[in-house]
């Protein structure tokens, strides 16, 4: 079992308590390293969800100041910032993701919080000019409600950070859902906004399997805004489950990144941004890339410096030293990187590095290990499914048209990257691809200031910059007439 200062309750929290289920039914939370139970978490459901929502309900009615919120914003990020080595030791045990990207994802969580901090001030009234004469205008931001966020286990502290911080920067009362295979990074987070004290209600924790908490968060009135991370196939349900309720929904789902190195590019800079962009969190990050096209011209060169890096991974549990990839999180994730590499190989693609992976035993990891495959065409299901994984399939290409044409060829649009040294071969493509993040010569994700989020199928909504906070803003108009 884990123990840490923060999790002395290993429970749900709801209008400013911790809580057990009313059930008293519990589920295990694994390491997904050692396949070791490291914590038994309430199985909450409906009653528990709504009474969250009537909690968060009540609170919406006493308005925080502009000052307030951003009081609590920069004391929660610093709480982050002091407690993030244990903040990262939780996450690699619910995760498996190495401890110094753990730690690291730490510190990208306390810069949402920061930047919501600091531009929360934008959100105070705004006069517009007098129109006609004695006529004048305010716009008011008002919260849009009680939110409901629900967050994925790939990222299990900062996908709530980014959703959290803009909520409450936007003094929306929130009740939070977090995966049920990562619930204890957000356990732990809830032992820091505990100290900032926020009125109770204003933060609420339900803890469960999504069935009956999801429905019950799609069905009540009180909720007006969902703000989902994860699969595409999930938020098309919240779409459906929604709709006759008419919420707003902000949806940051899945990805099928083109990665795609030009002939005049910096070979050795773009198998480096490759690395730490394919690789961190074991290929498990919605942005990372899932079809690597190679211009003809280098392509022997690049697959030969990709291969040499990627036989320097060393893989194993996170919170071993010297580790540098962790496990997939669970069986079904591994079957489907297997699934993705057999399915290549048998329509003529070849591995050119990693192992054929050992079958997972029972109370044991799933550590697949980082592959890498030449000769993969647009047939494969590795380049028309997102495999979420250590697979770096490499795809050839002649021509700038045609690129274009692949990478542009799949339901998804969340990112992208492109490299190259040429300015105006940049400009060209970007402008042609369908993809909310693009790179040009970085393979890095989001930062806390830059609006992110996805196109087509991988979601509507940004999270992040200014932008992030409009899912959780209702614009009201006051005109004034001047007696
Ligand atoms: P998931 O299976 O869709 O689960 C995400 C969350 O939704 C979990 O809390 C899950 O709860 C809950 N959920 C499951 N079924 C639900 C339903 N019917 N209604 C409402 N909520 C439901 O996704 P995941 O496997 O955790 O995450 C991986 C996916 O997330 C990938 O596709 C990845 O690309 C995407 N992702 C996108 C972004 C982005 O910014 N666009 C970032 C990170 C990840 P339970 O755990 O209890 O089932």
């Amino acid at each position: 079992m884990i123990r840490s200062l923060l999790l002395k309750a290993t429970s749900g929290y709801i209008d400013g308590k911790w809580c057990a289920a009313d059930s008293e039914r519990t589920q295990p939370v694994m390491n997904p390293a050692t396949g070791e139970t490291i914590a038994f978490v309430p199985i909450m459901g409906r009653v528990e969800t709504n009474r969250a929502v009537a909690a968060a309900s009540r609170t919406l009615a006493t308005p925080a100041a502009i000052e307030q919120r951003s009081a609590w914003l920069f004391r929660l990020a610093d709480l982050i910032a002091l407690h993030r080595d244990e903040l990262g030791r939780i996450i690699t045990h619910e995760h498996g993701k190495p401890l110094a990207e753990a730690q690291a994802e730490a510190d990208y969580a306390a810069s949402f919080f920061r930047y919501y901090a600091g531009c929360v001030d934008q959100l105070k009234p705004q006069q517009l000019a007098e129109r006609p004469r004695n006529h004048t205008w305010t716009v008011y931001s008002r919260p849009a409600g009680v939110a409901a966020l629900i967050t994925p286990w790939n990222f299990p502290l900062a996908m709530l950070a980014k959703k959290f911080s803009a909520a409450l920067a936007a003094d929306c009362c929130c009740v939070i859902k977090p995966s049920s295979k990562t619930p204890l990074s957000l356990i732990a987070l809830f032992s820091l906004i505990e100290q900032i004290e926020l009125p109770p209600g204003k933060a609420n924790l339900v803890l469960g399997p999504a069935g009956e908490i999801s429905d019950a968060l799609c069905e009540h009135p009180a909720v007006r805004v969902i703000s989902f991370t994860g699969s595409t196939s999930v938020g098309k349900k919240l779409v459906a489950n929604t709709a006759p309720h008419l919420k707003r929904l902000a949806l940051e789902l899945g990805g099928n990144a083109p990665f795609i190195v030009f002939e005049d590019a910096d070979v050795d800079h773009a198998v480096d941004q490759l690395m730490s962009n394919k690789f961190r969190g074991a290929g498990q990050t919605c942005v990372c890339a899932n079809r690597v096209y190679v211009q003809q011209g280098i392509a022997d060169t690049f697959a030969e410096k990709l291969i040499a890096r990627v036989n320097t991974i060393k893989v194993g549990n996170g919170l071993e030293a010297g580790v540098t990839m962790g496990p997939l999180i669970d069986r079904k994730a591994f079957n489907k990187v297997q699934r993705h590499v057999a399915d290549a190989i048998s329509q003529g693609a070849v591995r050119v590095a990693g192992a054929v992976p050992s079958e997972p035993q029972p109370n044991e990891g799933c550590f697949f290990p980082p592959t890498v495959l030449r000769g993969v065409t647009a047939a494969m299901e590795c380049v028309n499914d997102e495999t979420f994984g250590p697979l770096a399939p490499l795809i050839e290409f002649q021509s700038e048209a045609e690129v274009i044409e692949a990478a542009n060829r799949t339901e998804y649009g969340l990112a992208a990257y492109v490299f190259t040294a040429s300015d105006e071969r940049a400009a060209r493509v970007i402008s042609r691809l369908s993809f909310g993040h693009i790179g040009h010569n970085t393979g890095s994700g989001p930062t806390a200031e830059a609006p992110f989020g996805g196109m087509k199928h991988s979601g509507f909504g940004r999270e992040g910059g200014f932008e992030g906070l409009h899912d959780f803003i209702e614009t009201q108009t006051l005109s004034f007439f001047r007696l």
